[in-house]
């Protein structure tokens, strides 16, 4: 289309695979760590297969593709369980935030589920899909449209890549719906151009907060933590903001 594509590339890899866990979950949950290196997340199929996404440096990607499935799994175990030794502020600062919350009868989410250990992969289901910031300036011309990654790529961190794509479709048939309804060409450049602004509107501020939060959870240094896990452990204890949260995350192409 010869149209201006911004761009940047993470310099990481996304890692992907089906695991079978050691043991059947009760409850069925998506689980993500925010590592130094990247976020390792377990995605649920099943109570006991889930996928994994797992952005690592690539050259740390590349290494994992290559090593044996035995030692993949313990890699994922030892990312998914070690322990990491905390900063004494960040420390501090969580404790006082709870207390707070305690006093102000607000749920600390002290009910916790353990994260699952991983038995084993589904052979040959490895992979790894190299990470990258990317935007197109324009999403339409005469005769050609781009939806989904054609038109945008984000960090998988927030798992919004698909839902952004899947709204862009939605919004699309129903504009040359009413184009037809009216009488226009499928080209209609009047309705294509309304796609186009409808779908930037909505999808370049996510993409921007995605990118953000990637730059946030990247930093290790002791304020960046504190604030993170403050934000994190208010967002948990706040229904209001939590339920937001999760419908704008579960209900996008609703209330696009
Ligand atoms: C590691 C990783 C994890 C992710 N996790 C999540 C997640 O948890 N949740 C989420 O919502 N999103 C996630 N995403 C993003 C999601 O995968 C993408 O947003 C989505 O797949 C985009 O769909 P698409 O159909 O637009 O493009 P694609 O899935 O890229 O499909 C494009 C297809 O076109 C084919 N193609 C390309 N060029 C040509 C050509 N010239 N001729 C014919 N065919 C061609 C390609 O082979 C491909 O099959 C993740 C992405 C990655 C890399």
């Amino acid at each position: 289309m010869d149209t201006q594509y911004v761009k940047w590339d993470y310099n990481q890899m996304g890692v992907v695979a089906t695991l079978k866990l050691s043991e059947p979950t009760e409850n069925i949950v998506a689980w993500q760590r925010f590592l130094p290196t990247g976020p390792i997340a377990l995605l649920p199929l099943t109570n006991c297969l889930s996928s994994l996404v797992w952005s690592l440096p690539t050259t740390e990607a590349k290494r994992l593709l290559k090593v044996s499935e035995e030692e993949f799994v313990d890699s994922i175990n030892n990312a998914l369980w070690k322990v990491y030794p905390k900063d004494g502020v960040v420390e501090s600062g969580m404790r006082a935030l709870q207390q707070l919350l305690e006093g102000l009868s607000l749920q600390t989410g002290a009910v916790k589920q353990l994260q699952p250990s991983v038995s084993a992969i589904i052979e040959g289901s490895r992979a790894a899909f190299p990470l990258q910031f990317g935007h197109s300036v324009s999403y339409v011309q005469t005769g050609t449209v781009l939806v989904g990654d054609a038109a945008h790529r984000v960090h998988p961190l927030a798992g919004q890549g698909v839902n952004l794509g899947f709204g862009d479709v939605t919004v699309l048939v129903q504009l040359l719906a009413e184009a037809v309804i009216n009488g226009a060409p499928l080209g209609d450049m009047t309705y294509l151009r309304k796609y186009e602004t409808l779908r930037q509107r909505y999808n370049v501020p996510i993409m921007f907060a995605i990118d953000a939060l990637h730059r946030l959870y990247k930093g290790t240094a002791a304020p960046i933590v504190l604030a993170r896990s403050l934000g994190l452990q208010l967002t948990n204890a706040i229904p209001v903001i939590k339920k937001a949260l999760i419908e704008h995350a579960s209900g996008q192409i609703r209330n696009r």
